[in-house]
């Protein structure tokens, strides 16, 4: 590919290391490697890579304080945790010092590498200034684009009209392509409901009227799917 993007691994296992390569280079992506936190750090900032995969206990220097100090020192490269906890405060903590995104392991690879390639997409399309919203707008999937600067979405270039909920439903679900979120999941991570009732009606209602606008045929959907019994997902 002519426009190849660099993937940073920092992560102290070598087998981890070895798979997350392998599959990355698969689809495309040139990759530097780090073993230790304060050698990931180096690389960062001298190597401009389009993201990193941070491991959160590392030797040296731990991937929060790696992070921490990226954003420091003002680099606003994408960043995805990973971590073989599932502690919420250890999520919440990444995403507070300016992690994108985080996995726990054990991942599985179609959906890191998914989340690579949604992350990279997502601060590729930094607008510059003079051009049209459209033409600057992120594709996400089919004839599907998001423009995160403007909050427009764009239908084969034309714009669409969402509500802000719409709007942050549909990029919520884009962001983490064809990982499937229950209402429950919905009305905490979209809604930001930390009580849920009877209220779970409300994401699908959204749902609804948001197909009704996004998509070709709305019975027929292409992009916002329904796993029955399961919840939603962003189909790429
Ligand atoms: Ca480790």
């Amino acid at each position: 590919m002519s426009d190849q993007k660099t993937v940073l691994i920092v992560e102290d296992e070598k087998n981890i290391v070895d798979i997350l390569r392998f599959n990355l280079q698969r689809s495309g992506y040139a990759i530097l490697e780090a073993y230790d936190g304060e050698e990931g750090l180096r690389q960062a900032l001298s190597a401009n890579p389009d993201l990193i995969l941070l491991d959160v206990m590392l030797p040296k220097m731990n991937g929060f304080d790696v992070c921490k100090a990226l954003r420091e020192k003002g680099s606003n490269v994408p960043v995805i945790i990973l971590t073989a906890r599932e502690e919420e405060s250890d999520k919440v903590l990444g995403l507070e010092i300016g992690a994108d995104d985080y996995i726990t392991k054990p991942f599985s690879m179609r959906e890191l590498v998914a989340r690579v390639g949604a992350n990279i997409r997502r601060t590729a399309m930094a607008v510059p200034s003079g051009t049209s919203a459209a033409a600057n707008a992120m594709p996400v999937s089919g004839d599907l684009s998001i423009n995160t600067d403007s909050h427009q979405v764009f239908r084969a270039g034309k714009a669409i009209d969402l509500t802000q909920r719409e709007y942050e439903l549909l990029t919520f679900l884009a962001s983490h392509p064809n990982k499937v979120y229950s209402r429950t999941d919905l009305m905490e991570q979209v809604w930001n409901y930390g009580y849920v009732g009877d209220d779970v009606r409300t994401v699908d209602v959204t749902v609804r009227r948001l197909r009704e606008k996004i998509e070709a045929d709305p019975a027929n959907p292409a992009y916002i799917l329904t796993r029955r019994g399961a919840g939603y997902y962003f189909a790429v």
